[in-house]
């Protein structure tokens, strides 16, 4: 039972965790009697807490509710020394000539939403019977020296339901959003080298998907480059024939360019039958241009 019931507290809270962003060490605000009871039963509380809420506490308590601990018939100095560990949540009630029961102060601390995210350990019925009504306050009791955590309450369920079909909703939207720059970027990668002013333009062009075939249309012709490295031969050729110095620099890049055996075949093939001259190389490599 006891491992059972741990698991369920632990799953729990991770609930907590995911839909009202519960953090530990968990603020655990403890109501006079629930110190009272925990000590009448010999219990070890704050072991037990975070036995119950499955992981670090931060005991709390209210000045109120310290104040009960003074005001008790049965006076426990130990029990206030104990207490007065615990971190005191101002409630600003103590210029009050009596302090508020735990019911009223507690409710004012934990306000309409638990914004600080309380896990409220009481032992007046009331009090967690209004805690329920409001979502996301986890709520543990004691009963016959057992430390309890009760089930979430309607409107936390409520509230978590709610939640969650926002949370899906979103998803899709921020899939939809994230699937688009992550295709972008493979591209980008496959794209390699390719200036990286492509890469701008697609991201100003945008999500809509028919701009991508365009984008690869557009890549094709500037890839390959055939004609226009070709092209510029005719006229470095014709150039090269007036200026004599010019044409060896121009002739390096070109090679580097082509790169693959084709061009290298294509030169030695034409030259052989035409003999010599650079005269000749414009000719034979014009040829390919004009079919
Ligand atoms: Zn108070």
């Amino acid at each position: 039972m006891k491992l059972k019931r741990g698991k369920a507290y632990r799953k729990l809270m991770n609930q907590y965790q995911v839909t009202f962003n519960f953090r530990e060490p968990y603020q655990v605000l403890v109501d006079s009697q629930f110190v009272q009871d925990a000590a009448r039963f010999k219990m070890d509380m704050v072991h037990l807490l975070k036995r119950t809420v499955q992981g670090e506490i931060k005991p709390m308590i209210t000045q109120c509710d310290m104040r009960h601990l003074y005001n008790a018939e049965d006076k426990d100095e130990q029990l206030i020394l104990q207490a007065k560990t615990y971190e005191r949540r101002r409630c600003n009630h103590h210029e009050l000539g009596e302090p508020l029961s735990s019911l009223e102060c507690l409710s004012a601390v934990v306000g309409n939403t638990n914004k600080n995210r309380y896990v409220i350990a009481s032992q007046d019925p009331k009090v967690r019977e209004h805690m329920r009504t409001i979502p996301g306050v986890p709520l543990v009791y004691i009963n016959k020296s057992v430390m309890i955590m009760e089930p979430m309450a309607a409107s936390t369920h409520q509230h978590r339901d709610r939640d969650e079909r926002a949370k899906f909703k979103a998803g899709l939207k921020g899939r939809r959003l994230a699937a688009q720059p992550n295709q972008k970027r493979k591209r980008d990668d496959e794209e390699g080298d390719s200036a990286k002013g492509h890469n701008e333009d697609s991201i100003v062009e945008g999500a809509s998907r028919d701009a991508r075939p365009q984008k690869k249309h557009k890549k094709g012709p500037k890839g390959p480059n055939p004609l226009s490295i070709k092209k510029p031969k005719k006229r470095e050729a014709s150039s090269a024939a007036a200026h004599g110095d010019c044409y060896k620099p121009d002739t390096n890049p070109e090679v580097a360019q082509e790169g693959g055996d084709s061009g290298k075949r294509k030169r030695r093939r034409k030259h052989k039958p035409k003999g010599e001259g650079g005269e000749s190389r414009p000719t034979a490599e014009g040829e390919p241009d004009s079919s």
